[in-house]
C-alpha cells in the first residue's frame, strides 16, 4: 500500500516518505540521539473496550462538575453550560479546519470571531477588541503590557499600579509579571474603594501612577458606587482604567465597563458565557480597549472588507503575539452560540444572577455573618468566625458539603473576610437547588453545635479523604 500514499511524481522530493521497497531517504533512528531511544517494547497496556470503557466510566463517577450539582464557587461563575453549545463547537466544519488555512477558506470561522467580537464591544461598550487570550489573567497580562507600551511611547515613566485588597491574586501577579509595581488600597467599611486613599495616592505618587485595576462588582459582589469618580480622578491624572471582567455576570446588559469609564476590560469567557471550565480550562479572556490603545493590539486583528473577513497584521504599535494563532477559538464559538441564543434575554442573565445570590443570602444570615452585606449583586462572602473554635473553620465546612454532594463555595477569599465562605450561586440554579444548599449549611451548622467530630473529619465519602492542601501546593507531584 505505500506506493499509494504519495503520487510518484512527488517521491523525491518528499523526505518524509517511507517506501518499505526501498532505503528511506533520511534514517531516523541514525538522527535521534542514542540516549532517548527506548530499548524494549513500547508496553501498550493490552485491554478490552469493556475494561477500558469500564475504568474510564468509573473515574468520570468520582468527579463533580455543573451537570452533577449546584457548584457555587464564588467568583468563578460555574453556570450550567447548554449541551448545544458544545454540540456546534464539536460539528466538523469547525473542529476539522487548520488555523494555517488561507483566510478566503475558513471565511464562515472569521465571521464567527468578527461579530462575536462586534457583539462583545456592543455589551462593554468599547471599540477594539482581541480575542487571542487564553483566559483572564492571561487578558490581563496582555492589556497590561499594551498599557506598558503606551505609556513608554508617550515617554510617560508610570510604573504604578493600584489594585484594592478584596481583587483576586491574578491581578497582582499580572502587575508584576508586566514589569509594574503594586500599591494595594485597603477597602472602606462598605467594602469598597476608599476615595479618600486613592485621592490621597493621586496626590502623592501622581505622574507615576499607570493605573487602577478594579473588579466591579468586586469580588465581595459589590458594586463600587463611586466608580464615575473614580474614573474621572484617574482620568485626569492621565491615568487608565483597567476593568477585570471576571464578575461581568452581575451586569451584563445592565450597565457597561465603557460607560463606566474604562480603558482596558478583560472578559472570562468561560465565566460568563458559559464554557465548561472547571480543572483548567480552556478558556478564553478577550480584552477590549479604548480607541487610544487601539495600535497596540496583539497580531493579527480580524477585519471586514466588504464582504471578505481579512487577518490584519499592520498594527502600528502592536504589543506582537501572546498566544498562537487566534485565541481558543472554540471557546470563542461557545460564547457566540450562548449571546445569540440569549438574545434580547442577556439582561435576565445577571438579573437572575443576582436574585438567587440575595435570595441565599439573606436565609445563609441567619446561620452565618456577612460582614459586607449592604448591596451585593452576584456573590456575597460569609464568615465561619464564630464556628472556628468548635472547629467549624470555613475549611472544614467546605469539605462537609462534600459529604452532601455539592461542591464547596470558595474559601478563605477575599482576604478581608475572616473564615471567608464566598457563595456565587449563578442564575442557573433553581429554587429547589438553592434551598437544597440552604439546608445543607443548617445541618453542617448543627452538625457543628452538636457532633462537630463529623465536620472536622470530613470528608468521609470520597475517594481520597482530607488532603494536605498546604503541602501539595509547596510540592507537587505532577506524575506518579
Ligand atoms: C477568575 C478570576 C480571574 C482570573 O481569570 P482566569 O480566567 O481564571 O485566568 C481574575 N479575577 C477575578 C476576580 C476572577 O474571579
Amino acid at each position: 500500500m505505500p506506493d499509494k500514499i504519495f503520487p510518484v511524481k512527488n517521491r523525491r522530493k518528499n523526505k518524509y516518505w517511507t517506501d518499505t521497497t526501498r532505503e528511506p531517504e533520511i534514517n531516523f533512528l541514525e538522527n535521534i540521539p542514542k540516549n532517548i531511544l527506548r530499548e524494549g517494547k513500547i508496553g501498550l497496556p493490552q485491554l478490552s473496550e469493556s475494561q477500558v470503557v469500564r475504568h474510564f466510566t468509573n473515574l468520570a463517577r468520582k468527579n463533580y462538575g455543573v451537570d452533577d450539582g449546584i457548584y457555587p464557587l464564588g467568583s468563578c461563575t460555574m453556570k450550567y453550560n447548554p449541551k448545544v453549545n458544545e454540540d456546534i463547537a464539536k460539528n466538523s466544519n469547525f473542529s476539522d479546519i487548520h488555523p494555517c488555512q488561507k483566510t478566503e477558506d475558513v471565511q464562515g470561522t472569521l465571521k464567527v470571531m468578527y461579530e462575536l467580537g462586534e457583539m462583545l464591544k456592543e455589551i462593554i461598550g468599547i471599540s477594539a477588541i482581541t480575542l487571542h487570550p487564553s483566559a483572564g489573567a492571561h487578558g490581563e497580562f496582555c492589556g497590561l503590557l499594551i498599557a506598558r507600551k503606551y505609556f513608554e511611547i508617550r515617554n510617560e515613566n508610570r510604573k504604578i499600579i493600584i489594585i484594592p485588597d478584596s481583587a483576586h491574586g491574578t491581578n497582582f501577579a499580572s502587575a508584576a509579571m508586566a514589569g509594574f509595581n503594586v500599591i494595594e488600597v485597603k477597602s472602606n467599611k462598605e467594602g469598597t474603594i476608599d476615595l479618600k486613599i486613592l485621592e490621597e495616592l493621586l496626590k502623592q505618587h501622581s505622574s507615576n501612577i499607570a493605573l487602577v485595576m478594579i473588579t466591579n462588582p468586586n469580588t465581595l459582589g459589590i458594586f463600587e458606587k463611586d466608580i464615575l469618580k473614580i474614573s474621572s480622578l484617574m482620568h485626569e491624572n492621565g491615568s487608565l482604567m483597567y476593568y477585570d471582567g471576571a464578575n461581568l455576570n452581575a451586569v451584563i446588559g445592565m450597565v457597561r465597563p465603557g460607560d463606566m469609564g474604562f480603558d482596558i476590560v478583560h472578559l472570562n469567557l468561560h465565566k460568563t458565557f458559559s464554557t465548561p471550565h472547571g480543572g483548567g480550562g480552556p478558556g478564553a479572556g478577550p480584552i477590549l480597549v479604548n480607541e487610544s490603545l487601539k495600535d497596540f493590539l496583539p497580531v493579527p486583528v480580524v477585519i471586514k472588507k466588504g464582504n471578505k473577513y481579512l487577518l490584519d497584521y499592520d498594527i502600528k504599535n502592536t504589543i506582537g503575539k501572546i498566544k498562537s494563532f487566534y485565541g481558543n477559538f472554540s471557546v470563542c464559538l461557545k460564547a457566540y452560540c450562548y449571546i445569540l441564543s440569549a438574545g434580547n434575554s442577556l439582561k435576565e442573565i445577571s438579573n437572575d444572577a443576582c436574585l438567587n445570590a440575595n435570595y441565599l443570602k439573606v436565609k445563609l444570615s441567619k446561620f452565618f455573618d456577612v460582614p459586607y452585606s449592604k448591596n451585593t449583586m452576584h456573590e456575597f462572602v460569609m464568615s465561619a468566625k464564630k464556628y472556628k473554635e468548635s472547629g467549624g473553620t470555613a475549611l472544614n465546612i467546605a469539605k462537609r458539603l462534600i459529604d452532601y454532594k455539592i461542591h464547596p463555595p470558595t474559601i478563605y477569599f477575599p482576604h478581608i473576610v475572616e473564615e471567608a465562605l464566598m457563595v456565587e450561586p449563578t442564575e442557573t440554579e433553581s429554587l429547589e437547588s438553592l434551598e437544597n444548599l440552604i439546608g445543607t449549611f443548617e445541618k453542617i451548622v448543627s452538625e457543628i453545635k452538636n457532633n462537630p467530630e463529623v465536620v472536622i473529619n470530613s470528608p468521609v465519602s470520597t475517594e481520597t479523604k482530607r488532603v494536605d492542601e498546604l503541602r501539595a501546593l509547596k510540592e507537587p507531584v505532577f506524575k506518579e
